[in-house]
């Protein structure tokens, strides 16, 4: 039997109708919309743990994934950009004193050690690499993992591999 207190303070991932990811909400709100007939459960170990809507619901076209540093820790893996040890910042690629922008191209995640010794120098100036190329995330996952750290048990309803 899994855990009950560790599954009932947990969250439900929300599938549109269509089965695409749409959103997080709380186990007992998921728990509603089941109730309700707004929704069926797709996964519950023993509580709502992936619901489906029962209509569909237009989502409107999000252009930008929320630059937020989990965004960001996600996107690259938690890994630094320059030497892939355990990232613990934010960097900006060419420097904000030097006009870098605030932006997926021009942000990666960096461990504390590379972050100072960088300071205000470009990767080029230090002759370092990138271990990434920084770009926007695109696909529907990001809708989920955006802003919340997801639950391995949803891997299979999400496009990307989830870190446990
Ligand atoms: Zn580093």
């Amino acid at each position: 039997m899994p855990d009950i207190r560790r599954t009932v303070s947990s969250t439900a991932l929300v599938l549109n109708q269509t089965y695409e990811p749409l959103c997080v909400v709380s186990v007992r709100r998921a728990a509603i919309l089941v109730l309700s007939g707004k929704a069926v459960c797709v996964a519950d170990v023993p509580v709502p743990l992936v619901i489906r809507l029962s209509r569909y619901v237009r989502v409107p076209y999000r252009t930008h994934v929320g630059l937020s540093r989990r965004a960001i820790f996600a996107r690259d893996g938690g890994r630094c950009a320059y030497c892939k040890a355990a990232a613990e910042t934010i960097d900006h690629v060419l420097p904000r004193s030097r006009g870098g922008r605030h932006s997926w191209e021009n942000v990666v995640a960096a461990c504390a050690r590379c972050n100072h010794a960088k300071g205000d120098r470009t990767p080029a100036e230090l002759g370092w690499r990138l271990h990434v190329t920084p770009v926007a995330p695109k696909g529907l996952a990001w809708r989920v993992l955006g802003h919340r750290a997801p639950d391995p048990r949803w891997a299979d309803w999400l496009d990307l591999p989830v870190a446990a």
